[in-house]
């Protein structure tokens, strides 16, 4: 399993290369632009050529190689937006968003799925598929989009396996992929500390669109217990989904095979080397059975 995490680009695109090669990351996620805003400053031919070279500089090691480089999308779009200027607006960044990323020669772009403000689910799906179906039309860069699930929050819609999937099946495109986060699944209802959970999971995802479709796994414990609807991302181990939890998600072979992105807080500067410490031990540790003390009953 890759393991990466969400940097910063303060310092510019290239420097997060190099944030990402100090904390020893093998994958990458980044914003493209502001994450915060709806203007976002022209992305200039330089600062492409300086990312491009810069990753193909560190890919002729092995050891230092970054791979895959996903960009999140900014937090303003909603692409089921009722609102006819939101929705306009969040087309464009998506538009916008996809070709920075092709320049930049980025394998995956994250988009949340739509918040519904109100309406009903299937209204929702339908407007997020005219709004991604027509941006797709007139793309044709190698970036990949991927569908990031929610915890239900609010008016989000992307909750449940099913919802992702009817949105994949209107879109009917294999340029379209899935994101999964692992404390927005735990909120949602999935109980990941469970193999029954984790089970339903898995078997939801199977009949909803398939393993295939999922390219990336974000690593994130969370704050509040399972169902609870609320996305509140803590530290690997410190959340309701624990060590225990992770242990059980990053070894089952549906997930073994994705890169895992960390996006837990970032208050102190040991967080990120801390969290890939503890996501490597689980990848590590034999499951607890193993040491439980002998002689217990049968
Ligand atoms: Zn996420
Ligand atoms: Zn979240």
């Amino acid at each position: 399993m890759r393991l990466g995490a969400h940097l910063s680009i303060a310092k510019g695109l290239p420097s997060a290369l190099d944030l990402a090669l100090k904390h020893q990351c093998q994958c990458l996620q980044v914003f493209v632009g502001n994450p915060r805003s709806w203007k976002t400053a022209p992305l200039p031919d330089e600062a492409v050529e300086a990312f491009r070279r810069r990753r193909a500089q560190l890919a002729l090691k092995t050891s230092t190689r970054i791979e895959p480089v996903v960009a999140h999308m900014p937090y303003l779009p909603n692409l089921a937006s009722c609102r006819r200027d939101v929705y306009r607006l969040s087309r464009q960044a998506l538009a916008d968003q996809l070709d920075r990323c092709a320049r930049l020669g980025l394998e995956y772009l994250v988009v949340h799925m739509g918040k519904h403000e109100g309406r009903s689910i299937p209204q929702a799906l339908e407007r997020m598929a005219r709004a991604i179906g027509k941006v797709l039309r007139a793309y044709s860069g190698g970036t990949m989009l991927l569908l990031e699930n929610t915890a239900g929050q609010g008016t989000e819609t992307g909750r449940t396996m099913e919802e992702i999937g009817q949105l994949l099946r209107r879109l009917d495109d294999p340029r379209v992929g899935v994101c999964l986060d692992t404390c927005h699944l735990f909120a949602a209802g999935y109980d990941l500390t469970e193999a029954t959970g984790l089970k339903q999971l898995v078997d939801e995802i199977e009949t909803s669109f398939g393993c295939t479709r999922v390219h990336v796994l974000h690593v994130n414990d969370s704050k509040k217990p399972c169902g609870s609807r609320v996305d509140r991302h803590a530290h690997i181990g410190e959340g309701c989904i624990g060590e225990a939890g992770f242990r059980r998600v990053l070894v089952h072979p549906v997930f073994r095979r994705l890169p895992a992105i960390l996006e837990t807080p970032q208050d102190d500067p040991g967080d990120v080397d801390r969290n890939l410490a503890r996501l490597r031990a689980c990848l590590r540790r034999p499951r607890q059975r193993a040491i439980e003390p002998a002689g217990r009953a049968e």
